[in-house]
């Protein structure tokens, strides 16, 4: 017999289940093309389950590289064995369908099927995964008599001191998942037969539920069919209005340049199709008289900063954002040049004090008076007023408005009057440095491409087993990413000042 006709031991996962409850074309991919993806937030949740189990305490842990018969076969042996009182990550298999439990815990004479979710509240979603994980356990011989949510308690302040004893709330969802029971079976009879391989892909079209209730990885792949109809689609159009694309669409319009100027109402947007008709770059004249008057010298900013389920810093809640690292560099006169090693920068993964350290080191960078340029400056003026809420950084509270008082936003001044048609809608900097000349190269990022990938680093950089060799290596990852996007600013603001 040849390896690939061996049958499989199961078709379906409970994620696959979910995924095909969302769409029927995602389960597919899923099954045929899976895109791989690493997303800061499975690492928020690996980091919250592997607390949920020191919370739960000592049991039998079935986590890590067991294979799918082993871990079967080792949840019997747990279920059977009546010392023991918790299983982590049981294994059941049933119908095709292949799940495990995040806890399962002796309750009487039957057991609590616990899911644990890094979300601070109990939502629908989490309903229908327990239904899976409860329906395939009982089809095992589980009885269970309590299944509950687990998620992060959104009041939760952390004191510190390694006392998180409030974080975890529980929620009971029994009732719900029982009246799901009958559900689940046709659920898997459904979707078995599109993660069979060799089933033909669905032909659906993109919709709510491509974001709804999850974002759906395969996005791009199902809309680059969309903007095949056109090279330059209507929807590149900053906050297009959904309403617009569909009108146009259903005349068989799709192509930004085609369609009447009148139809679009915010300068912005006529800016960005005058852009693409004559394929020229857009520069409104005031933008150059602006870019020589700023005061000296002048300042470019950039922060990082990561979220977790488990809060750090006494004082602070799960989600609150830990600012870790931030980026400087100090234009003094017209004729300097500015290389991307020429900056400042504050970088640690983990202090108690850091909060106060990345304030005072970053006032101390900044100096008392010149501009700083911050591109999209909502997210770190809110990141340092978050900060000085706190108390042991109150002290700061002037100084960091003074600093606040003087943040100007580069993506105002782009979004006010620049456009390239190689932006292709995004005012992000990687897409604003492909119009300028720069020495900014984002591919030399290697694998961080935005701050959610800076957020991944932070989550590597703290995992007590990566080697020093790798810690350096995100490190210095880390420093050329963030100064890269100040020194993205300092070219931009040159860019229009010369021109
Ligand atoms: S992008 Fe939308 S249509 Fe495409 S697979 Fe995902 S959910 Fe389905």
């Amino acid at each position: 017999m040849k390896s690939n006709s061996v049958p499989k031991l199961y078709v379906l996962t409970k994620s696959k289940v979910i995924s095909g409850l969302q769409c029927h074309k995602k389960l597919w991919l899923d099954t045929n093309e899976p895109i791989k993806q690493e997303l800061h937030i499975f690492y928020i949740g690996n980091r919250f389950g592997e607390f949920a189990r020191t919370y739960y305490g000592e049991g039998c842990d079935l986590t890590g590289n067991l294979d799918a018969i082993s871990a079967i076969a080792a949840t019997k042996s747990a279920v059977n064995d009546p010392l023991i009182q918790v299983i982590y990550e049981a294994a059941f298999l049933h119908d095709g369908t292949l799940v495990r439990v995040d806890v399962l815990r002796r309750n009487s004479d039957a057991w609590e099927m616990i899911e644990v979710k890094s979300s601070t509240s109990l939502k629908n979603e989490h309903i229908k995964d327990a239904s899976v994980q409860a329906y395939i356990a009982k089809a095992c011989g589980i009885t269970l008599n309590k299944i509950q949510i687990a998620h992060i308690n959104k009041d939760f302040i952390y004191s510190g001191n390694g006392d998180y004893q409030n974080l975890i709330t529980e929620a009971d969802i029994t009732k719900e998942v029982l009246q799901n029971m009958n559900e689940v079976p046709q659920w898997i009879a459904q979707l078995k037969p599109i993660a069979t391989l060799g089933a033909s892909m669905p032909d659906i079209a993109m919709g709510t539920q491509c974001t709804e209730p999850y974002n759906c990885p395969y996005q791009e792949r199902c809309s680059a069919l969309l903007q095949k109809l056109a090279e330059v689609p209507i929807s590149i159009l900053p906050y297009a209005n959904k309403n617009l694309i569909e009108d146009f669409a259903k005349q068989g319009v799709y192509d930004l340049r085609n369609i009447p100027a009148s139809s679009l109402t915010k300068p912005q947007h006529l800016m960005i199709q005058a852009a693409h008709q004559s394929n020229t770059v857009w520069l409104s004249p005031h933008l150059k008289s602006q870019a020589c008057s700023y005061t000296w010298p002048r300042y470019f900013m950039d922060f990082e900063t990561v979220q977790q389920g488990v809060p750090l810093l006494a004082g602070t809640k799960a989600y609150d954002a830990l600012p870790f690292q931030w980026s400087i560099h100090r234009w003094d006169s017209a004729d300097q040049i500015l290389n991307v090693d020429d900056g400042l920068g504050y970088l640690k993964f983990y202090d108690p004090n850091m909060d106060r350290e990345f304030l005072q080191t970053l006032l101390s960078a900044v100096g008392t008076n010149g501009p700083i340029f911050v591109h999209n400056a909502s997210f770190e003026r809110s990141k340092l007023r978050a900060l000085v809420k706190r108390s042991t950084c109150a002290d700061l509270h002037v100084p960091v408005e003074a600093l606040i008082a003087r943040i100007i936003d580069t993506l105002d001044i782009a979004r006010d009057g620049f456009y390239s048609p190689v932006m292709m809608g995004s005012y992000s900097l990687k897409n604003i440095v492909k119009a300028i000349p720069t020495t900014v190269d984002y591919s030399s990022s290697n694998g961080l491409s935005g701050g959610g990938d800076a957020q991944i680093a932070w989550f590597k950089c703290t995992d007590p087993n990566i080697s020093s060799s790798e810690k350096l290596d995100w490190e210095n990852k880390l420093k050329h990413y963030c100064a890269q996007d100040t020194l993205a600013m300092y070219d931009f603001i040159k860019y229009i000042a010369e021109s």
